[in-house]
């Protein structure tokens, strides 16, 4: 992948970068046709990280279909498909992580440790092999943008971030890989998170500013169906991540919440400009 990626460079040409776990759906496909909107070359990659999974989380049951995957991004275009083994990323010995401090300590960072760093420590190894001049995240996973594109600032990676808004199901429900875990009972259940964040929304649009109260409206929706177990309703700060308290004017914030269904873990945002 190096040397392919070094002789598109040499050549004059661009490469966009489309990082995925796979398992695709419109999502992510969105990210690529941002990709090959800017760039000469469109590369996706599709590694199912091991570093960021916690150990009881859902590394060995996490959904896969590389064929699928694979005429997936060829129907639509896709350059090259990166489709390492673990141990071409992990080889023995390796003992280098990345780590972000300040905004992956909280929220997502907090309900799952580990997580951060092995998202940054992989996106750092796959941009030092891919060499993009843009990469492609998805804004579903708002505070994964956020970490990154803070490392990307701080680490000096030469390339720019581009963050693109959530697709979702005709429905509302985000679309995640990891919806086909629920049941159909669940599926229905799920519902629930984007609805928590558009009553948000709402009551903001309304002129509520107190964070406090909008929260407390928010989490007592998603309380009402029994499967769902909350684990946070936060509203943050767009640039820094942090919790806020009070909404002000002329300010852009993510409402983000992060709810159990079932067994199934899922997250969702919404961004506000006031
Ligand atoms: P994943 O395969 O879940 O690691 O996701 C790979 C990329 O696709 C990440 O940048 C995600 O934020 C993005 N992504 C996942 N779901 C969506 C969605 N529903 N809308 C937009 N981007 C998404």
């Amino acid at each position: 992948m190096q040397e392919i990626s070094n002789e598109i460079i040499g050549s004059g040409k661009s490469i966009g970068f489309v990082p995925t776990m796979g398992y695709l759906h419109e999502g992510h496909l969105s990210l690529v046709k941002a990709s090959k909107s800017e760039n000469d070359i469109t590369v996706v990659s599709i590694f199912v990280n091991p570093t960021q999974f916690g150990p009881n989380e859902d590394l060995s049951k996490y959904p896969r279909d590389f064929k699928r995957d694979e005429s997936f991004l060829l129907e639509n275009g896709v350059d090259y498909i990166f489709y390492p083994h673990i141990e071409e990323i992990y080889p023995q010995g390796f003992q280098t992580y990345v780590i972000q401090e300040q905004i992956s300590s909280f929220l997502e960072g907090a309900v799952r440790p580990v997580h951060f760093r092995g998202v940054t420590t992989i996106v750092s190894i796959l941009f030092n092999i891919v060499k993009p001049q843009r990469a492609y995240f998805g804004q579903k996973d708002a505070q994964q943008c956020a970490v990154l594109k803070r490392m990307v600032t701080d680490l000096c990676f030469d390339l720019d971030m581009k963050i693109c808004p959530i697709v979702r199901e005709s429905d509302g429900l985000a679309m995640s890989s990891r919806n086909v875990y629920l049941s159909p009972q669940e599926r229905l259940d799920a519902l629930v998170l984007s609805k928590s964040l558009s009553l948000a929304a709402r009551i903001i649009e309304k002129g509520e500013r107190d964070c406090n109260k909008i929260k407390t409206i928010a989490l007592a929706l998603l309380k009402e169906i029994p499967s769902a177990s909350p684990d946070y309703f936060e509203i943050v700060d767009f640039d820094t991540f942090e919790i806020v308290s009070t909404l002000e004017s002329k300010k852009s914030y993510f409402l983000v919440a992060a709810c159990k269904i079932g067994k199934t873990r899922l997250i969702d945002n919404q961004l506000i400009h006031l």
